[in-house]
This record gives structure tokens, sequence and C-alpha cells, in this order.
């Protein structure tokens, strides 16, 4: 009792000193400023500190680090999302998601958002937000591979159409036998089944018209001529703006040496990270690397082997990033990649398993066989004000890497390993 006496007295009295008055706020504020120095235990600190526990990573940055009332607190909680409202989200959320091809996916949303609702504090954790964009990735290229099956089965249906109205030009005498094996040959034409329904009507008009079409053909030839054109014309379209959208996609994207990203879908990813960075400080580093000597690579073993050597290099930085990380090919032989992270030693060892691998292993191109070194320079996003400097300073510290001999990684906590 007759501590907390002293630290109240201890309260006014500063106040007194700093000309404050003694109104709740300034009270306030000095008691738990005196009731911190002090070793006294307060049960109200226990509370705030239970309550604390219950925080995100995000939170308790928010939080100031000497002094903790149960007014910065309540401020926090505040700006927090209700649980019942994000429960509520997520009921949407699992809708928007979810895919109408494959039910797979959809269960796993749906269980996802289960596990979410029941923590739904949870929903910014690093692993849930992989865990989304793993989901998302897969339902998009389930999507991508419905369009693929899709635009085939036009293309078959097409091409079928083509080849009969061809068939028909050239013997123009058909039987009604004829029409039977083609409606055979229609229905059992292999549709893929994500087009079966929607196509089942389609076949049927088919039938029907060929019938009509064959008693028109004889009266108006020309006119079929030109429909076959018109058929070979759109099969060949179809297939030309098929074969273009897919390589623009991947052109776009995927450098297509290295199969890693290009630096224009890095740029993307990086507004993607950077985004996820202010909202919920997820936390990520850049690592730039640069083959060492590699141009003496080229001029020794000839540029094949250089290209060579460059495509397995980035496999194996693939092979080491984790879904929502990022792996890009910089330019001619520069990699970055973006690091998600919880606790600075997960990025550590991550540098220590690439340059393992790199350096216990021999590239092979035909019977060459070489080792490879490299230099990196590591940048941790929150010892910067923005993601500009963070790679200028990856790119300096890539630099002393070079000049300081090579085959080596240096962070920004100055470790080099
Ligand atoms: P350092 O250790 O200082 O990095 O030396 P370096 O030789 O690796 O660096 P430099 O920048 O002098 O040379 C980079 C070389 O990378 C030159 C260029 O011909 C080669 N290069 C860039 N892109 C490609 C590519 O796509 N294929 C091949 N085979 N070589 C490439
Ligand atoms: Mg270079
Ligand atoms: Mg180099």
């Amino acid at each position: 009792m007759t501590s907390i006496l002293k630290i109240i007295n201890k309260t006014l009295k500063n106040l007194e000193k700093t000309n404050k008055d003694a109104n709740p706020k300034n009270f306030e504020e000095e008691f738990y400023k005196q009731l911190n120095k002090s070793d006294f235990i307060f049960q109200e600190e226990k509370e705030i500190k239970s309550l604390i526990s219950t925080f995100t990573d995000f939170e308790r940055s928010k939080l100031n680090k000497e002094n903790q009332t149960f007014k910065d607190i309540a401020n926090i909680l505040s700006e927090r999302i209700s649980d019942q409202i994000i429960r509520e989200f997520l009921k949407d959320f699992a809708y928007f998601m979810s895919s109408s091809i494959d039910k797979k996916i959809d269960d796993d949303i749906r269980t996802l958002c289960t596990k979410i609702a029941e923590k739904p504090n949870s929903l910014v954790d690093l692993e849930t937000l992989r865990n989304l964009r793993r989901l998302t990735d897969q339902r998009i290229n389930a999507d991508k591979k419905l369009f693929n099956d899709k635009t085939n089965d036009v293309k078959k249906l097409i091409n079928f159409l083509g080849e009969y109205v061809n068939r028909f030009l050239i013997e123009h005498s058909s039987t009604i036998d004829e029409v039977t094996k083609l409606k055979n040959e229609i229905s059992s034409l292999n549709l893929s089944e994500s087009s079966f329904n929607d196509f089942k009507s389609f076949r049927e008009d088919l039938l029907c018209s060929i019938e009509k079409f064959e008693k028109s053909i004889y009266e108006s030839r020309n006119n079929i001529t030109d429909n076959q054109l018109k058929c070979d014309l759109l099969y060949e379209q179809i297939e030309e703006l098929q074969e273009n959208l897919n390589k623009a996609e991947e052109e776009k994207s995927i450098d297509y040496l290295t199969k890693v990203l290009t630096r224009r879908a890095y740029n993307l990813e990086v507004k993607r990270l950077e985004n996820e960075y202010r909202i919920f400080n997820s936390k990520y580093a850049l690592v730039f690397y640069d083959i060492d000597h590699f141009k003496d690579v080229n001029d020794s073993y000839g540029h094949d082997c250089g290209d060579s050597i460059l495509s397995t290099f980035a496999q194996i930085l693939k092979n080491l990033t984790r879904t929502g990380d990022i792996i890009a090919r910089y330019g001619g032989e520069e990699f970055i990649s973006l690091v998600s992270y919880k606790n600075k030693l997960e990025v550590e060892n991550y540098l220590r398993r690439a340059k393992n691998i790199i350096a216990n292993n021999k590239f092979v191109y035909n019977d060459i066989k070489l080792n490879i070194e490299f230099c990196a320079g590591v940048t941790f996003r929150d010892n910067y004000n923005s993601y500009e400097e963070t790679i200028k300073k990856a790119d300096e510290l890539l630099y002393d890497a070079k000049s300081k001999g090579r085959n080596k990684i240096i962070l920004d906590n100055n470790k080099i390993l």
C-alpha cells in the first residue's frame, strides 16, 4: 500500500514540476510512467500484459514500448474489425473465391475460411496469406485450363464441320447412309468433360443442321464453298489467336530462358508485396544475386553453355522459393528474390541453403562440369523507408561483395555469409 501511495505522490509532484494540471488524462499518463519506473507489480499491469498477449504482431508494433495503458490498448482494439464482421466477410469470401470447376479447391477454401473464422486474428498471419495465395493460384490455373479446353472443343467442332463440308464438295452425291454415319461420328466426338453439357445442345443442333444442309447443298454450291472457306479461316484464326494469347501471356511474365518471373512481372509482384507490407506489416527481405565471372563462362565455353548455367541457377533458386515468395530474372545474370519471413533467421537459413547447394554441386553442360559462385546483397524491408531504398541498398551490398573478393552474401545487418 505504501508503494502505491509513493507512486501517486511522485505522480502529483512531477505534474506540479512540469506545470501540468492534475486532470485524469495527465494523471494517468504520469502515473503509468512512475509505475513503470518502480518495481511495484500492479494488478492492472498483469491484465494489460494478458491483453497484449492476444495481439497480432502488427498490433503489437503499434504499442508504445515503454508505457502501456488501458487507453493505448483500447485505441488499438478500436481499430480492430470485430470477429463477427470477419466471420460475415469470410462467408462471402469463400463464395468470391469459389471455383465453378474444381470442387476440391472449393472444399479447401471453405476449410481455410472455417479455420480463420475460428481464430479471426489469424487472417493476417503469414501462413494464412500464403495459403490464400496458393489456393488463388490453383483456382486461376483451373480457370485457365477450362478456357483452353473450351477453345480446343470449339476448334474440334469447327474442324469437323469444315472436313464434312469438304467431303461433301468432293463427293457431291452423298446418300442418306452417309448422313447417318456422320451423325454417329458427331455423337462420338470426344469432348472434354467440362464442355460436355455446354455443347450437348450444340451437337444436337449440328445434327439437325446437317440434314438441312444436305438438302440445300445442291441448290447452293457456291454458297457452301464460301462457308467452307470461312470455316477454314475461322479455324486458323482461332488457332492463331490461342497460340498468340498463350505466348503473349507467358512472355509477359515468364522469362523464356530461365522460366522465372520477368522483370515486368516482378515489378507487379513488388506492388503486391508492398501493399501487404503497408497493410499487414508482412515483412520481407530482398536478395539481389549476381553470378561471379559469368562473362568468363561465355568466353571459355560458349554462349549456349552460359545459357544452360543461367537456366540451372534460376531453377535452383526457384526450387528454394516458397509459395508467395518471388524469384525473378532482373537482368542478364542477375536475379532477385523477395522472401517473406517472421524471424530474420529464416532468411539467413534460406541464404545458407542457396549458397550450399550452388557451392556443393557442379553445373553440367554436355561434358563440361563447372563450379559456379555468386554474390548477393540482402536487405530487410523494415530497415528502410521505401522499396526503392531497399533495392538500392541491396545493390550497393552486392557491389561490396564483388569488391571484397566475390563468392559472398552481405546482409544489411553486417553479417557476411
Ligand atoms: P562479376 O563477377 O563482376 O559479376 O563478373 P561478370 O563477368 O559476371 O559480370 P559482367 O557484368 O562483366 O558480365 C555479365 C555477362 O553475362 C556478360 C553477358 O554476356 C552475360 N550474359 C547476360 N545475359 C546472358 C544470357 O542470357 N546468356 C548468356 N549466355 N550470357 C549472358
Ligand atoms: Mg551483372
Ligand atoms: Mg556477374
